[in-house]
């Protein structure tokens, strides 16, 4: 079995982002071309943020897109014990040391700082405290924050799966680090985020850490903590970030940014994680731009994985659900708008055969799952005629001629066929001496309340075994 194991690590404070969700397809897509395993971990050790209905909607947004992961998800807040220990270590080497520095005091520093026009950083003031310093400053009751020291002149360099040749110079780190929260001098405080990363990835036996470009300069941190640890690395890819139309990173502010969202629109999960496929990533020569994830996982590597940012692009993804929606079997567009309908409170379908009639009629317009709710509204409930309906009923002729076809509609217990009813059509023309398009337009009008809409006999075919075709028609006569 290949030794490939990759994870996504989503921190349950908020709803599946798509920039979540996109990272989530690389990691899948890579684990799946190379016979690898595709973890989850639930970095959930921001108490007050993290809500166990994020983490619901996080791991409800990565199966319904078909993203299977392969064991059990790692519980970050559970392995605190694992997270202390390692900070323990740190101590013991001297690769982290207490820091008592007051908010009042590290406020003041970076106030000289901003004053200077210098970058925010950590001056690093408590990395070298005697033993009296710091007797001192817990002898005031000060509680200290725990620090991992990056040297200004320590290099980092590492070879991106996607970006190639990297390397960071220590003094662009922002000085030492803190790695646990404040606690009393002889505690150690919640452990923070690069930390628990670099340990439970070394823990989970991760490959290869794949995650966004907007973690660069926390790999270079997370690099200093695997050496300084002792542990085995990983390989890094880091995929390029989702702009909006503007060019900016995609954010909460861009409206629609949740996968339940895109959900609730209805959009396919099918679209969405072929969508997201896109987003930074050119299949290869021949292979089109519509495809499904496993389609994809049989030729996905980070040589064709962009470095430029990806501009989220709506017609991209309406076309994409659009082609998903066509092709799908009746039976299956059928199982997908019933919820809808039930949900929007429509009358429901007659019969399983006429239901399935309906969705052959409407599948091939449909751009988004939930346009089949108002598309179908008028078939399963009399309409009540729009202004372009009513318009149109009152032109020239239209009620002549719905006049001379309503008396050569067969009864709706005698079924009708498209040639018969095409036939009907011109015979109601002669009678009433109207143009062929009045009528067509008229009968639209009339079947439907509105001028647009599918195949007009197909239509009529639909309505004709309810009977609705006649009484619509009598019913726009003024009957
Ligand atoms: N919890 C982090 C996030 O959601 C994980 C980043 C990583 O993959 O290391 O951004």
């Amino acid at each position: 079995m290949s030794s490939v194991r990759v994870r996504l690590a989503p921190s349950p404070t908020g709803t599946l982002h798509i920039g979540t969700a996109r990272t989530a397809v690389f990691n899948w897509l890579f684990a799946r071309h190379q016979g690898g395993q595709f973890l989850l971990r639930i970095e959930d050790t921001d108490r007050e943020r993290s809500k166990p209905e994020f983490t619901s909607n996080i791991l409800e947004g990565l199966a319904w897109l078909g993203l299977a992961w392969d064991e059990e998800p790692v519980i970050q807040s559970a392995r605190i014990a694992a997270h202390r220990e390692a900070i323990s270590r740190l101590l013991a080497s001297g690769h982290a040391y207490r820091c008592y520095a007051s908010e009042a005091e590290l406020e003041a520093m970076r106030e000289g700082q901003r004053q200077a026009q210098q970058a925010p950083r950590y001056d690093n003031r408590h990395r070298h405290l005697t033993p009296e310093q710091q007797a001192a400053y817990q002898a005031e009751g000060r509680e200290a924050v725990i620090r991992f020291r990056i040297d200004d002149d320590a290099v980092i360099t590492w070879t991106d799966l996607v970006r190639g040749e990297m390397r960071w110079q220590g003094s662009d780190l922002g000085g030492d680090m803190v790695i646990a929260r404040r606690a009393p001098a002889d505690a150690i405080g919640d452990p923070l985020y690069n930390l628990v990363v670099v340990v439970d990835d070394a823990a989970m036996a991760i490959s290869h850490v794949i995650r966004g470009e907007d973690h660069l300069a926390n790999t270079a941190k997370q690099l200093l903590l695997y050496q300084a640890l002792e542990l085995p690395l990983p390989q890094f890819a880091h995929t390029p970030l989702i702009l909006n139309a503007e060019g900016r990173k995609l954010s909460k502010r861009d409206g629609v940014t949740s996968v339940s969202d895109f959900r609730e629109m209805g959009y396919t999960a099918e679209a969405l994680a072929n969508y997201m496929t896109l987003l930074g990533w050119s299949p290869p020569e021949g292979m089109g731009e519509r495809f499904s994830l496993s389609e994809a996982a049989t030729v996905f590597g980070f040589d064709r994985v962009n470095r430029a940012g990806a501009r989220f692009d709506w017609d991209k993804l309406n076309w994409l659900n659009g082609q998903v929606l066509h092709a799908l079997p009746a039976d299956a567009l059928l199982q997908r708008l019933q919820p809808l309908w039930q949900a929007a409170g429509l009358t429901l379908p007659p019969s399983a055969p006429w239901a399935l009639d309906l969705c052959r009629l409407l599948g091939p317009s449909l751009l988004r799952l939930n346009d089949g709710v108002e598309q179908a509204r008028p078939f399963l409930e009399r309409p009540t005629p729009d202004d372009s309906a009513r318009d149109q009923l009152t032109q020239p002729g239209a009620r002549e001629a719905l006049a001379a076809l309503l008396p050569l509609l067969p009864d709706q217990a005698t079924p009708l066929d498209a040639d018969s009813a095409r036939g009907l059509l011109d015979q109601a023309v002669a009678a009433a001496g109207v143009r062929k398009g009045v009528l067509m337009k008229s009968l639209r009008a009339a079947l439907l309340g509105r001028l647009q809409g599918p195949d007009l006999v197909d239509t009529w075919l639909l309505l004709h075994p309810l009977g609705e075709d006649r009484s619509r028609i009598e019913a726009s006569l003024g009957g």
